[in-house]
């Protein structure tokens, strides 16, 4: 296809000059050009070919949408145009070539123009969020689609080049022939902040749960706005939908109902019956998570109130948390007969259904997500039981969605992708997770073996809390949420190498192929053995076994690194950073240059313990004392490296704790210095 196209171009090059003032110079692009293209959009779309561009005159150029639209394909066309004016400081009013925007017709027409590949849309998955975008003819590029959020995400794949190619004198249109759809109908996070909308939106996430809590006085109940943090996002359903996202709340599970102000004393038959109701570990602290007593009609009327405040408000969909612990069971006759969550479950039901006689639109989600308080004495049980799962598998309306975190997913694992292999529509909550970490790879396979294989219809991803705020949430997380955004829409798009590329291009460094390969650099086994050297995990590397049970082939694997090597590649690492400019890549090779001294110094250390004095090589020929000392000054550079790392996150409440990560290494220290021969000591040979 792209050979055809490039023949068909060059007949265009003798085209009269005359003609190529208003139409432009087009420009057939070799393979690297290309690729350079395709790198400047994220996520990749599914069939992306870019053979040629045309450079035009900004003044020769016009942006045009269908007559008498509105909505979410008005506002794909005017921010097309408002990013042209930005950027050229003029109109898009020109003649010479038109980029037309907008809903195709019953026939594949758009504006009496025939759409190429337009009609392939009505055949590929999440149709409704599709799209093409299409030279047709010599003056004009067509973004098309079947609804106005497909369109929408064409003018997105658009604006990420226009954003780069458009000049005050020049501009560069691509002549790309996409079509384009995701892997996943639904692409979300749970208790995201409003803030980070926008940005994740237009890498094409669309799904957002946000919390909100209620009281209860009387027969009143009360909302508390302030789960909305920024006025204007206050209620954020409609200003998120200018976005293609849809913002879904809901109460939070039912088993905390009871910590709602109010709530105990004006509900007290909705609180559930029995010992068995409670969280024992909850119970045993003196807390309160319990769940309710669902066949109670109370439980439903509380939800249907939810239900109605925020469908007044815009909402498209209510998500209702099940009780978050899952072994509990309240003793009253009614809820023992029905079991404790399918009787929530039938609450939930029950105010749908009564909501929706007011709002016959709204949707409806039930949650279920293992979790709660747990002691030494009662540990988290492993999971709901089985048979109410499946039965409320059973029992759901096709048109209610199941989400899924933890603690659903029967004894071998596969009691939930069965449903959803059937057809069933089942969301999992539990994708990914946001690490600081630059790494992809682990979010698409996990997308691609455990959610699409099962046909899941959406991947979520849980959102941690307690940070400075939302720029230090953004700049830590940065990396894993866009290799999300990318992997979600498409999971067979890009390597990890592509990934690192492209995530490069999007943040504006100079070049991405040194930022790929610093990042190849933080996944090498010396980068991973630097992140498990940290807190918690650092018990189960060399590092929690020294100065006993070490061995030299702790620090090659597969004999494939040696600690001069390693210490090369961090180098370089830490130069690329710099060259890269950003001072998050600085401190992170910081931290894998001490790191990889203090490898190395521990090596030589046991060499020089492993070696008879005779065959100590030259570079070890330092005393003792002398090889210990330099394992305290690494120990001391890595904990410094670590720390500063840690500082520059803004973390907030997380911070003194990822902090104290240091503590065994301290330990450490002391006994490096302290100890005053090898006696004792045991140093496995290997
Ligand atoms: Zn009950």
């Amino acid at each position: 296809m792209k050979k055809r196209f490039k023949q068909a171009l060059k007949g265009e090059i003798i085209i009269p000059p005359e003609v190529l003032v208003a139409q432009g110079k087009v420009v057939v692009l070799n393979d690297e050009e290309e690729a350079r293209w395709r790198r400047e959009v994220l996520p990749l779309p599914k069939e992306l070919v870019i053979p040629a561009v045309r450079k035009l005159d900004p003044g020769t150029i016009g942006i045009r949408g269908r007559h008498g639209t509105n909505g979410l394909e008005q506002l794909s066309v005017s921010n097309i145009a408002e990013l042209f004016m930005q950027k050229t400081g003029i109109a898009p009013q020109g003649q010479g070539f038109e980029i037309l925007i907008g809903i195709m017709d019953d026939n594949g027409k758009l504006e009496g123009v025939d759409v190429p590949q337009g009609a392939r849309l009505k055949e590929v998955p999440n149709s409704d969020q599709a799209y093409v975008i299409q030279p047709v003819g010599e003056k004009q590029l067509v973004v098309a689609a079947l609804a106005d959020r497909g369109l929408y995400y064409g003018t997105l794949t658009l604006r990420q080049w226009l954003e780069r190619h458009l000049k005050e004198k020049s501009a560069e249109i691509p002549l790309a022939s996409v079509v384009d759809w995701p892997d996943l109908e639904e692409r979300g996070y749970w208790h995201m902040h409003v803030e980070h909308i926008p940005w994740l939106a237009h890498m094409k996430m669309n799904r957002f749960y946000l919390y909100e809590s209620f009281s209860v006085a009387g027969n009143e109940i009360s909302f508390d706005s302030r789960s909305s943090t920024q006025p204007e996002w206050s209620p954020p359903f409609r200003k998120a939908r200018r976005y293609a996202a849809e913002v879904v709340r809901g109460p939070g599970h039912l088993d905390y109902f009871e910590r709602r102000t109010g709530y105990a004393e004006a509900c007290p038959h909705l609180i559930g019956k029995g010992e068995s109701a409670w969280n024992p570990a909850s119970f045993e602290a003196g807390g309160n998570q319990r769940g309710p007593c669902a066949t109670q009609p109370g439980v439903a009327k509380i939800l249907a109130m939810n239900m109605a405040y925020h469908a007044a408000q815009g909402a498209a969909e209510e998500m209702v948390w099940m009780s978050e612990y899952p072994a509990l069971q309240c003793k009253c006759d009614n809820c023992m007969n029905t079991g404790q969550y399918i009787a929530e479950v039938q609450a939930a039901l029950t105010a749908w259904k009564e909501a929706r006689q007011s709002y016959p639109d709204l949707k409806l989600s039930v949650f279920f997500g293992r979790g709660g308080q747990a002691s030494a004495k009662y540990p988290l049980p492993e999971r709901y039981p089985d048979h109410q799962i499946v039965k409320v598998m059973e029992m759901l309306p096709p048109d209610v969605t199941m989400r899924i975190s933890m603690g659903c997913d029967g004894k071998d694992g596969a009691l939930l992708a069965k449903f959803a292999s059937q057809g069933k529509r089942i969301s999992r909550m539990d994708v990914s997770y946001l690490g600081d970490r630059f790494q992809s790879e682990d979010i698409r396979l996990d997308l691609e073996r455990r959610v699409l294989a099962n046909k899941y219809i959406g991947a979520w991803t849980f959102t941690p809390g307690g940070f400075v705020g939302p720029e230090s949430f953004r700049k830590t997380y940065n990396y894993r949420m866009c290799a999300i955004a990318e992997y979600e829409w498409n999971s067979k798009g890009r390597t990890a190498a592509e990934f690192a590329e492209a995530w490069a291009v999007r943040q504006g460094y100079a070049d991405p192929v040194l930022f790929r390969n610093w990042v190849t650099t933080l996944n090498s086994p010396v980068g991973q053995r630097m992140y498990k050297a940290w807190g918690p995990s650092l018990k189960n590397t060399w590092l929690g076994r020294m100065p006993k049970e070490m061995a030299v082939g702790d620090f090659a694997s597969g004999g494939q690194d040696t600690p001069q090597k390693n210490m090369d590649a961090a180098k370089g690492a830490l130069d690329s950073a710099e060259i890269l400019g950003d001072q998050r890549l600085i401190l992170v090779s910081r931290t894998l240059l001490a790191y990889c001294e203090l490898e190395a110094s521990a090596y030589d250390w046991i060499v020089s313990q492993d070696a008879g004095p005779a065959d100590v090589p030259p570079q070890n020929s330092l005393s003792d004392s002398q090889l210990r000392k330099r394992i305290v000054a690494a120990l001391q550079e890595y904990i410094a490296a670590r720390q500063a790392e840690i500082k520059d996150q803004g973390i907030g409440v997380h911070e003194k704790t990822a902090m104290e990560g240091s503590y065994p290494l301290e330990k450490l220290m002391e006994l490096f210095r302290s100890e005053p021969g090898k006696s004792g000591m045991h140093i496995k040979d290997n």
